[in-house]
């Protein structure tokens, strides 16, 4: 499996977390708390933070909230979560950070939308945040929204198009004023003084063909380091599949090198939850590794008890709940596979394909357990005590293979 991938050619630095090149795809999140309100930023900061998020960004959007930014890096610090802290700024970024220089300070990025930096002034805006920027030696992420798009840009090439003897289509129209938008505001910080290294580029949209579509587009025309996401994703399962469908296939290509997963949480729901979505997607695209895998089978009518899917979610739970730990103590566990399989069918033949795998017996099956170590039958559980002592034997084998001085495969046994 390769942890290492090849994506932008240029690799920016963000508050020491390297972007680009061929560093991991960064997993990064925003909070949704008000940034005005210091306690519950740096509550929710350090929970992303703690659940994986490599980069965490904050809407910086008021005075208040621009006042907050440093004494939340501060708090951050003193926790010993120093997460580095990205400023989003829409409509009067220009203002915050010229007028308040310990925020400019503080922030390891700046989030500009050159949609959303006034229309009068837009170039001198959007100059402003790039010397404030050049500055105080931050990168940007130039993040274009199709939702906040730049109207005089769509206009003028809506017009251009209207004069071709063969125009295209309005959808092609909008989606070229996407990618120019990001890339002709690049150029201007660029000419502005901006080195090239200290910017990133998105340019999300909401639809999974239109997203895949740009973002091509993006990494055929430009070296800069590329964040990855689908906007407004939505709730739920929905939400999820949609992100996973769009990120998955562009992901897999090479493109991308900093994701962010923007669910919309259920009300009271854990914000973290974008953290380990984003990791997942990475995980299974055999991208990086962050926890160990669970294969479970669906269950059918062969086992109709749910003893399996309750061995299946105490299998999870403990490995969720023993990771902290054995990232400390093992390194690699993450890479770990583990197979709770419900009867004979495809059991014993999962179980061999994972690290350590137990095939439960299914309906009419001899009340017997089966345990496959690397491939191999290990031995098999009977009576009451069966998830127990699978977990064990789990532990045991954690510290066997990745513990120091690991073994040779087969050495556990
Ligand atoms: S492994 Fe057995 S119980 Fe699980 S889905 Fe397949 S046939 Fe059904």
């Amino acid at each position: 499996m390769g942890e290492w991938r090849r994506r932008a050619a240029v690799v920016t630095q963000v508050g020491g977390v390297p972007v680009g090149g061929h560093h991991p795809v960064v997993v990064q999140s925003m909070t949704n708390t008000d940034t005005a309100d210091v306690e519950a930023t740096v509550a929710q900061v350090a929970a992303l933070a703690a659940a994986g998020s490599e980069l965490v960004r904050v809407t910086v959007n008021t005075e208040e909230a621009a006042q907050a930014v440093p004494r939340i890096v501060e708090q951050l610090e003193a926790r010993g979560a120093p997460v580095p802290v990205i400023g989003d700024f829409h409509y009067n970024g220009h203002i915050l950070l010229s007028r308040y220089p310990e925020c400019a300070r503080s922030l390891a990025k700046y989030r500009i939308n050159p949609g959303n930096v006034g229309s009068k002034r837009r170039d001198e805006n959007f100059r402003t945040i790039v010397e404030l920027a050049i500055a105080n030696d931050k990168p940007v992420r130039i993040g274009v929204n199709w939702g906040s798009l730049d109207q005089d840009l769509l206009t003028q090439l809506m017009d251009e198009n209207a004069a071709r003897p063969e125009p295209a289509d309005a959808g092609a129209v909008l989606m070229e004023a996407i990618v120019e938008s990001a890339l002709r505001s690049a150029a201007l910080a660029e000419d502005t003084g901006l080195p090239h290294d200290r910017i990133i580029l998105s340019a999300k949209v909401s639809s999974v063909p239109e997203l895949v579509a740009i973002y091509r587009k993006l990494a055929s025309l430009c070296d800069y380091p590329l964040h990855l996401g689908l906007t407004e994703a939505g709730m739920g399962t929905k939400g999820v599949v949609v992100t996973t469908a769009g990120l998955a296939i562009l992901l897999a290509e090479g493109i991308g090198d900093t994701i962010r997963v923007s669910l919309t949480p259920r009300p009271g729901a854990d914000r973290a939850d974008e953290v380990r979505v984003a990791q997942q997607v990475l995980q299974s695209l055999g991208i990086r590794s962050f926890e160990p895998q669970v294969s479970a089978c669906p269950g059918c009518g062969r086992t109709t008890s749910t003893y399996f899917q309750q061995l299946a979610e105490d299998i999870q739970s403990y490995v969720c709940a023993q990771m902290p730990v054995w990232r400390e103590r093992y390194p690699g566990a993450e890479d770990l596979k583990v197979a709770v399989m419900g009867c004979v069918v495809n059991g014993p033949g999962e179980s061999k394909h994972a690290h350590i795998g137990i095939s439960l017996p299914g309906t009419f099956e001899e009340p017997k357990a089966p345990v496959y170590v690397d491939g191999a039958h290990y031995t098999t559980l009977r009576g009451g005590h069966i998830t127990e002592e699978f977990k064990a034997i789990l532990e045991e084998y954690v510290a066997s293979r990745y513990g120091a001085g690991v073994p040779a495969r087969g050495d556990f046994r």
